[in-house]
């Protein structure tokens, strides 16, 4: 059984069928080095993948079992792995980016030729990115009609049994400390463990915790990051499989039942539509596989977007004199997640007022991220940017000083992640400039010493951001 972004043994459909092959079933995972077309990791999901893995291991060695570590092409590991042991087949379950896909076809015929058997599952998705059609054939593009569509028709297969017993065959095997997955000098993820339990054990904890009340709020409170736990925290398990969306759904749509008619109800829809939102994600990258980087509307090729690495640093460091976005910017940093309101904030004032290009952000939160997502960071930032598929529109630039005032509304995520704002009254808060020179004094505030001026006046940056999207309007005219 090769292990890749399905951390888990329970609800694992490739384990399960190894399991039920009857033969003796061995856990490998590779640490990938050659993965032509594939996106090296980012830190943040370095941290993760090692916490990860040691659960794993360590779930693996409860029952028994020897969870085997190599390093290298994933070809040459499993073909040298088969080979050791005469094994007859290898199970796993799917990705769906290019680089992963191309690896995975190519190691399919690679086993065949070798007279071994390759077989995949689905552990990841609802539902496979080609499966769900309109009406017409065609993938969906639009999110709500294939939201509709899952929440008509999605019915989830009863749940897998967790192996009680797996062999320990003393195989060869790294140790995971030698893969250096962890920061070192500077150990810039010292806050993590406060904030997660990777692990399997811990998504489900997660789960339970978010199942015991605070979801029935969530459509009131999913957009206030100021509300500890408004939101479920679930996505890096997601992200590396310690529980699946199947599992999610299940656990969820049972409580409907029980909640019928009240606003807890529709908060549970609400919730099982952000988890369509990733399967949405993946239909998307599966049909354009360089969707991290080329922009969907192709008409964004032509955006006379800026080139400005100071601009993006400030940006990158929470540098920018918009309090909300410095925030989020510093949530990332020192946690690996921000709340998806910020992103958006901090999204659309990259693109917009600092009218840098979307992939640049992409890229940032790629490397910062826990959760760092190929299909939902791809399709969100060009959802941000304007550029992708039912997008939000490019005119629409979000302020964020009013973002900030409506979203935050207590204060206490702007304090907590820039505490040198910390005793500016709330009238302020979103807009230090505004506040007059005594009250900044009274808060030991020095603009442009304890806290920077805004890098670009709101007003001035809107309109900048507005005039090069005319220009694409006025080119488009002219074809
Ligand atoms: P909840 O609100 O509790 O939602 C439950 C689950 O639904 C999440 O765990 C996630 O798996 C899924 N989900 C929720 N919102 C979205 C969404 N808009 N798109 C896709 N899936 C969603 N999400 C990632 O998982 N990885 C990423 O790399 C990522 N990058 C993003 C970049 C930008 C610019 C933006 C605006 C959003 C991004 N998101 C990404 C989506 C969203 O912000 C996160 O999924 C969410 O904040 C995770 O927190 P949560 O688990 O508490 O979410």
């Amino acid at each position: 059984m090769w292990f890749r972004e399905d951390l888990r043994l329970g609800d694992n459909p490739a384990l399960n069928t190894a399991f039920e092959s009857g033969a003796p079933v061995i856990c490998l995972y590779i640490l990938e080095t050659v993965k032509d077309g594939s996106r090296p990791l980012g830190g943040a999901s370095k941290w993760w993948l090692h916490q990860s893995l040691s659960a794993l291991a360590e779930a693996i060695e409860a029952l028994g079992g020897q969870f085997v570590l190599r390093k290298g092409a994933a070809q040459d590991c499993l073909l040298n792995l088969v080979e050791e042991l005469n094994a007859t087949a290898v199970f796993w379950n799917r990705r769906y980016d290019a680089g992963g896909i191309s690896v995975d076809s190519a190691i399919k015929t690679a086993l065949k030729t070798a007279g071994v058997e390759g077989i995949s599952a689905n552990g990841r998705l609802l539902t496979e990115p080609w499966q769900v059609r309109t009406g017409a054939g065609a993938y969906y593009k639009v999110f709500t009609p294939y939201w509709k569509s899952v929440r008509a028709n999605y019915r989830a297969p009863p749940p897998l049994p967790k192996p009680d017993y797996i062999g320990d065959f003393g195989l060869p095997s790294d140790t995971l400390d030698t893969w250096n997955l962890l920061p070192q000098k500077p150990d810039w993820a010292v806050l993590f463990p406060q904030h997660w339990e990777p692990g399997e054990t811990g998504a489900h904890a997660r789960l339970e915790r978010w199942l015991d009340g605070a979801i029935d709020s969530y459509s009131d409170q999913r957009n206030r990051p100021d509300v500890e736990g408004s939101t479920s925290g679930l996505s890096p398990h997601l992200r590396w499989g310690e529980i699946s969306p199947v599992q999610v759904w299940r656990a969820v749509h049972s409580r409907i039942g029980s909640v019928a008619g009240s606003s807890a109800e529709d908060s549970a829809w609400t919730f099982l539509s952000e988890i369509v939102w990733r399967e949405f994600s993946y239909v998307l990258l599966y049909h354009n596989p360089r969707l991290a980087d080329v922009n969907y509307n192709i008409d964004f090729q032509h955006m006379p977007w800026r080139d400005n690495s100071a601009d993006y640093e400030r940006w990158c460091e929470g540098q920018t004199g918009y309090p909300i976005v410095d925030a989020g910017m510093r949530e990332l940093w020192h946690t690996g997640w921000m709340h998806n309101r910020v992103r958006m904030i901090v999204g659309s004032f990259l693109t917009k007022h600092l009218l840098l290009p979307w992939q640049m952000g992409e890229d940032w939160f790629w490397d910062t991220l826990v959760d760092a997502d190929p299909a939902s960071n791809a399709a969100s930032w060009q959802w941000v940017a304007g550029s992708g598929a039912d997008a939000a529109p490019y005119f629409r630039v979000f302020n964020p000083i009013t973002q900030g005032s409506k979203f935050d509304e207590t204060g206490a995520y702007v304090r907590r992640w820039c505490p040198e704002l910390e005793a500016l009254p709330d009238k302020y808060l979103h807009s230090p400039w505004d506040a007059p020179g005594p009250v900044l004094r009274n808060a030991g505030i020095a603009l442009g010493e304890t806290y920077p001026h805004p890098m670009v006046d709101h007003k001035t940056g809107r309109q900048r951001a507005l005039d090069a999207y005319d220009t694409l309007k006025e080119r488009r005219a002219a074809i």
